[in-house]
């Protein structure tokens, strides 16, 4: 066999199924993505040998990852067998936590929810620990003949290598341990991310095929904060024990409508989040009567998107923050796409033209133009960040 990384060969010898284990990778990669799929067309688009796409797919047909689903047109010999993910079994347990709410989900292999309830989020860490160890047991229990997963998005600091949740804002909790406190009881393998980090890994896996082909973007979600995932040539970049990444608390100027979960009034999330859209409608109806004062940030988009004026306006307003940051993140980074998440995204064509223009504005002469685009991930990202948690490390460990 041929060595590639003479440089790296000490970790390349410490295990010699390295080039066998990326094949499965990819063979698997290409039946979630191209199904249905023959073994020759596997063979034909990796440029891999049909013996080896043929021992590959029957390793993954064994651990129940990929099935047969009838057979394709042939081209003179026999027909060939399609091959698909193996879906509707559950695999995974998606658990997002955000300031508000709570989402427990059972998802397939291909990521489909089967399955999911939601409760109001609970500023009490060993109540919020209980729910959610009660809600992964119950799915356990109804699904015993299934090797689960658990994945869990929070709204904070999160050392993936530890499983410990170093520190939730809105709540104030340190050092969190959700993850042991599941496997414990469970005994079930538990990874854990902070939200905008696993949207990163989402857009990787669930979103438009254009990001697995621009390898390098920026995420930026738009919600109760706002948090920005690092994706450096396919990869999440996490940074010393997953605190990359928080763009959130950047200065970006002073006296923001709201304030900041950090409490300041000069960052980026105090200008920018569904807060600060919500807190400058309110200051623009304030001399209405009646005042509506509890409108949320889903009634407000919907006025927006219905025409009315000052809906339209708090909108505007905050994309020029939300652009702002992003062009100092284009300068810092130089990324191929920033891809905009969150339940401002029903509102992109009210907004994409102030965030852009604001972007634009950077100094980049000569540079590549970065796009801006709005997420396919729909309004729950975070929840597809949870269960990618999971399917990424199916993937990767389905060798
Ligand atoms: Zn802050």
């Amino acid at each position: 066999m041929k060595r590639i990384y003479l440089h790296k060969a000490k970790a390349q010898i410490a295990r010699p199924n390295t080039i066998r284990d990326i094949n499965k990778q990819i063979v698997l990669t290409y039946v979630r993505d191209r199904a249905p799929i023959s073994r020759a067309e596997i063979a034909r688009q990796t440029e891999l040998q049909r013996s080896t796409v043929s021992a590959i797919v029957d390793d993954l047909h064994l651990d129940g990852l990929i099935e047969e689903i009838g057979t394709g047109d042939s081209t003179g010999g026999r027909k060939p067998t399609l091959l698909k993910l193996r879906t509707g079994i559950p695999v995974a347990i998606g658990v997002d936590i955000t300031p508000r709410y709570t989402t427990i989900a059972l998802a397939d292999l291909a990521g489909q929810v089967l399955k999911e309830n939601t409760f109001p989020t609970s500023p009490d860490a060993d109540y919020m620990s209980e729910q959610i160890i009660k809600g992964v047991e119950k799915h356990v229990l109804d699904n015993k003949k299934h090797h689960l997963e658990v994945g869990i998005s929070v709204p904070g600091v999160a050392d993936q290598a530890t499983g410990r949740v170093r520190y939730i804002p809105y709540f104030q909790w340190s050092n969190w341990e959700i993850s042991r406190q599941i496997t414990t009881k469970t005994s079930l393998p538990v990874t854990i991310d902070n939200d905008a980090n696993a949207i990163a890994l989402a857009e990787l896996w669930f979103g438009d095929e254009v990001n697995r082909r621009d390898k390098n973007f920026i995420t930026v979600l738009v919600a109760e904060g706002v948090g920005t995932g690092i994706v450096f040539d396919g990869q999440v970049y996490r940074g010393e024990r997953g605190a990359a990444g928080e763009f959130g608390h950047m200065i970006v100027g002073e006296n923001a409508p709201t304030l900041c979960s950090c409490g300041s009034r000069n960052c980026w999330e105090a200008h920018s989040s569904e807060k600060a859209i919500v807190a400058r409608y309110q200051n623009q109806i304030k001399n209405r009567q009646p005042a509506d004062e509890d409108i949320n940030v889903e009634q407000l988009i919907n006025l927006a998107n219905n025409g009315e004026k000052e809906a339209v306006e708090a909108l505007k307003e905050t994309a020029k923050y939300i652009g702002i940051g992003i062009s100092n993140l284009i300068i810092g980074f130089s990324p191929q796409a920033v891809v905009v998440s969150g339940r401002v995204v029903r509102a992109w064509d009210l907004i994409k033209d102030e965030i852009e223009f604001l972007a634009g504005r950077s100094v980049r002469q000569g540079l590549p133009h970065t796009v801006i685009r709005a997420s396919s991930l729909g309004d729950f990202p975070t929840l597809k960040g949870s269960l990618s948690l999971v399917l990424a490390r199916k993937f990767a460990s389905a060798n």
